[in-house]
């Protein structure tokens, strides 16, 4: 999912295509309307990957502060364990992923999990290991480069992706 102008014409493409089982549908919790395209898109057997948001957003329509963003993450977690079968969580935020082990404990949903090649890969190890999908992104093809500098060219991720490299987060 791209920045908010992109958002209504994305999902409502997705909506027309839902009946495909094998495409799912990438919601931003930093996005004050997420939480009623979930119930949307759930309500109609859709697939969803929940992220936290990538983009720099108007706070008219976007939770400015990173609690916030994480605070409405896990309330669109919540919404997913209690009314959706299947879901993604696609986060590097190990509080989000611990209480996604304590809500699966209780009601048992196909979870998967998807990082970002090179962030958290221990952990993302470890959630294989213990039995949940785990799934890694990795760059690729003609446009990979493009790709890979438009998620560093936001000033946010590259300190986080500094910081990942300084403490040698990489598969041993
Ligand atoms: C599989 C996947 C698909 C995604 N698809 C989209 C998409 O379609 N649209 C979109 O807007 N966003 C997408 N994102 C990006 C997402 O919205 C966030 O910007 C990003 O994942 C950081 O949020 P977080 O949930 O990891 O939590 P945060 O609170 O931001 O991060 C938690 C911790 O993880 C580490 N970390 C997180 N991100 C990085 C990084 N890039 N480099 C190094 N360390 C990091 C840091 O230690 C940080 O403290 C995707 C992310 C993933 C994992």
């Amino acid at each position: 999912m791209e920045e908010h102008q992109y958002v209504t014409q994305t999902i409502d493409l997705y909506m027309l295509k839902i009946s495909s089982k094998n495409t799912g549908i990438c919601i931003q919790s930093y996005l004050k309307r997420s939480m009623y395209d979930v119930k949307k898109i759930v309500k109609n057997n859709g697939y969803i990957r929940l992220v936290k948001g990538a983009y720099k957003e108007s706070k008219n329509i976007a939770f400015e502060s990173r609690e916030k963003v994480t605070e409405n993450y896990a309330n669109i977690m919540l919404y997913l364990f209690l009314n959706s079968k299947h879901f993604v969580l696609a986060t590097h935020d190990l509080n989000m992923i611990k209480l996604s082990e304590s809500l699966n404990k209780k009601y048992k949903r196909d979870v998967s999990y998807a990082m970002l090649n090179g962030i958290r890969n221990r952990e993302a190890v470890k959630l294989a290991n213990s039995g949940h999908k785990m799934i890694i992104y990795v760059p690729y093809g003609t446009e990979w480069f493009k790709y890979s500098y438009r998620r560093l060219r936001e000033a946010s991720n590259l300190k986080l992706v500094l910081r990942s490299l300084l403490s040698r987060q990489n598969i041993d």
